[in-house]
């Protein structure tokens, strides 16, 4: 039985979302869009599902737009947003984005735009002031993460968006790696437009969400029979966005008893890897970063050959983001830490979930220091 430690590529589904699909996916099998019984049916589980999401983020159910994962809704934020605002064509985003944010905006270059990329301190932390500098009057969009995959820092996104507020700028933020860890509550944060991916709180891959205030106009990118008040076109997998619903609802429930438990756990990896594993040093902010995450930099080894060593003695954790994990490229997100790149290339990243116990993060414990002088010889 292998240790797990890389729930922010994916978590498991929860039970209880197994079980709330099944009948989606055995017996309310209609079209919600057909007016027959069977369609009905299956309209009143989306409408359902919708208003549990809608509940957890403090707003409307029609403002959900339910998609394949986070990827869609990224770019549907950063594309839809931008294209629809009239104000102009310049849009901000963060240098540690999510390549699904990151190269969406890229992408708008070719469209006419122009994109601004913010940069980060040492921690991962926005500069604000760099963001002020670069907001315009034909400004259509900043986008800002509201918490890291790579090295699990959190964005001061109340303050991020007191700046967007005060010109009229839309704000999005991709909070993927965020839902079911972090407040969700759109008002609070001061956000326009939220995405998250249902794998990461325990729904099922494939599925996730975009919510978009009311107010702010949204371009659609696939077109087709007008599903999800035409912002979505394609038939709405009922089945998905219950799990999606009740995954977000149970990590919504435990959200606080859990946060305690991992933050408990995560501060005792953190420290014991930097007392105890020669070189180790944290990537990220020590404190403002989410609970279940731990990401290092080892002097001298390649990221690659440590998680080598530890699976084979059972422990599975990552290199950084696992969308990069093939790519010999220093992650983006570490030099625009300031890392040099070779110090970047050594990056290892446990992250805890529910499954996640003391004696896992015992285990790793045990494993790292002798893994580290393995991959160094
Ligand atoms: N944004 C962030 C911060 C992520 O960590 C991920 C996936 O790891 C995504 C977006 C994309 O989500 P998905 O792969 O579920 O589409």
């Amino acid at each position: 039985m292998s240790v797990y430690l890389d729930h922010a590529a994916t978590s498991p589904p929860r039970r209880e979302v197994l079980e709330a699909v099944w009948p989606y996916l055995t017996q309310v099998t209609g079209n919600p869009s057909s007016s027959h019984e069977a369609g009905r049916a299956a309209k009143a589980g989306l409408d359902a599902a919708r208003q549990v999401i809608a509940d957890v983020l403090g707003a409307r159910p029609g403002e959900v737009v339910l998609t394949s994962g986070g990827t869609e809704a990224d770019n549907l934020a950063v594309t839809g947003i931008a294209t629809a605002n009239p104000r102009g064509r310049h849009v901000v985003v963060s240098a540690i984005e999510h390549p699904a944010v990151l190269e969406t905006a890229l992408a708008l270059r070719g469209d006419g735009f122009t994109v601004d990329v913010v940069g980060v301190d040492g921690d991962g932390l926005l500069d604000l002031d760099a963001l002020a500098a670069v907001l315009r009057p034909d400004t259509t969009l900043v986008s800002v993460m509201y918490a890291n995959n790579e090295i699990g820092t959190v964005q001061p996104l109340a303050e991020i968006s007191r700046l967007c507020r005060a010109l009229g700028i839309p704000l999005h933020t991709d909070a993927v790696q965020a839902a079911g860890h972090l407040p969700l509550d759109v008002a609070e944060l001061g956000v326009d437009a939220l995405s998250a991916s249902a794998h990461k709180f325990g729904g099922l891959r494939g599925a996730g969400f975009l919510w978009v205030r009311g107010a702010v106009p949204l371009v659609p990118l696939l077109h087709g029979g007008g599903q999800e008040r035409g912002r979505r076109s394609g038939t709405t997998d009922v089945a998905s966005a219950v799990g999606t619903a009740v995954a977000l609802h149970a990590a919504a429930s435990t959200r606080e008893a859990e946060v305690a438990r991992l933050t408990g756990l995560r501060d005792r990896l953190v420290d014991g890897v930097l007392a105890g594993v020669p070189g180790a040093r944290l990537t990220g902010h020590r404190t403002r970063r989410l609970p279940g995450h731990a990401s290092f930099c080892f002097a001298g080894v390649g990221g690659e050959t440590v998680l080598a060593e530890l699976e084979q003695v059972g422990i599975v954790c990552s290199s950084g983001s696992a969308c990069s994990a093939d790519s010999d490229d220093a992650s983006h997100v570490l030099l625009a830490t300031g890392l040099d790149p070779d110090v970047a290339r050594t990056a290892v990243r446990f992250t805890l979930g529910p499954t996640t116990t003391a004696p896992d993060v015992d285990a790793v414990l045990d494993a790292l220091p002798g893994a580290v002088r393995a991959a160094s010889r």
